[in-house]
């Protein structure tokens, strides 16, 4: 009677929360069976430096299409993971298929590309990342200095709780990179608390940036900014060759974006990478 009286009372959500509460429970479920059954993905989008032409970077970006749901936004699995209490086996998951794309990397004679992984702020507080990605890179034999740590800062970050274990990766030789800068909670005062040796401006500024003065000021705050503090710049989202142009113009390092390359199957990109490289093996 209490099982039917709560079924009763579900009746007072509309069908659509109702579906999508079935919809997480599901996706709970289904993410565990996808990390164990190669279910999960991560691709890769190349980052390319000023010049143009040869691959500076690769990006690792999760994909998951899901058997029902089809195509699940990233930071939908990564909140799914935290509520499955999967965050750790995610970021092992993730981190593997990017150690794995450094491996390839130097077996095609590639020794500077670095590859960049996403870490959220929630991650970064709930699990020993310092700790599992140096393990990681010391098991494999991997410098330090060919990995970058992403950190988005998505909400009033808490500096805090991640600016110790940030520290310990940037001590190793890690590159942190402040994602979607420019945007939200990013300050000029947690670059440095966060370790950060590179900004990525967020795609908001980038988009359109040729036919707006007010973004084009933006991005070259952000560029005089990276000069004066020695920080590395990317302009991510360039979706256009105009933009691509005023870019260029502007003297940004480093460049991303649709318009240059998507993000690719990790053999795929792997391939494109070595091939944009006159050094490669
Ligand atoms: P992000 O790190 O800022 O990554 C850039 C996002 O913009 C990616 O979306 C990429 O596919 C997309 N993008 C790249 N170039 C263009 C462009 O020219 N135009 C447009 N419209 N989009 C472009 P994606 O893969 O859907 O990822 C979204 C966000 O999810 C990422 O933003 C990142 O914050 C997060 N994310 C992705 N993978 C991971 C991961 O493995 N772990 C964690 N914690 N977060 C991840
Ligand atoms: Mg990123
Ligand atoms: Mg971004
Ligand atoms: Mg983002």
């Amino acid at each position: 009677a209490a099982k039917a009286a709560g079924r009763n009372r579900f009746r007072i959500f509309d069908e659509g929360l109702r579906g999508r509460l079935e919809m997480r429970r599901d996706s709970e479920r289904d993410l565990s069976h996808a990390l164990a059954e190669n279910g999960l993905a991560v691709w890769f989008q190349p980052i390319f430096g000023e010049g143009g032409g040869r691959v500076a970077g690769l990006e690792a970006l999760v994909r998951w299409n899901h058997p029902v749901h089809g195509w699940i936004p990233p930071g939908e699995i990564v909140a799914a993971a935290a509520r499955a209490g999967l965050t750790e086996s995610l970021l092992r998951f993730i981190l593997e298929q990017v150690c794995g794309a450094m491996l390839a990397l130097r077996a095609g004679g590639v020794a500077d590309v670095r590859v960049a992984m996403n870490v959220s702020p929630r991650e970064m507080a709930q699990v020993p990342v310092d700790e599992i990605v140096l393990e990681r890179l010391r098991a494999l034999g991997l410098p330090a200095a060919l990995l970058e740590i992403e950190i988005t800062e998505e909400t009033a970050l808490d500096i805090e709780a991640v600016q110790d274990k940030l520290a310990a990766l940037a001590r190793a030789g890690i590159r942190v990179a402040l994602d979607d800068f420019g945007i939200g909670y990013s300050s000029l005062a947690s670059l440095r608390q966060l370790r950060a040796g590179r900004v990525k401006i967020d795609r908001s500024l980038v988009t359109g940036l040729s036919a707006s003065d007010d973004k084009r000021g933006l991005v070259q705050a952000v560029l005089g900014l990276g000069r004066a503090l020695g920080l590395e710049v990317v302009a991510e989202g360039i979706e256009t060759a105009d933009d691509l142009a005023a870019l260029r113009a502007l003297g940004c390092p480093f460049l991303q974006g649709y318009h240059l390359g998507r993000p690719a199957p990790a053999d795929q990109a792997l391939r494109q990478a070595l091939a944009s490289r006159p050094d490669a093996a």
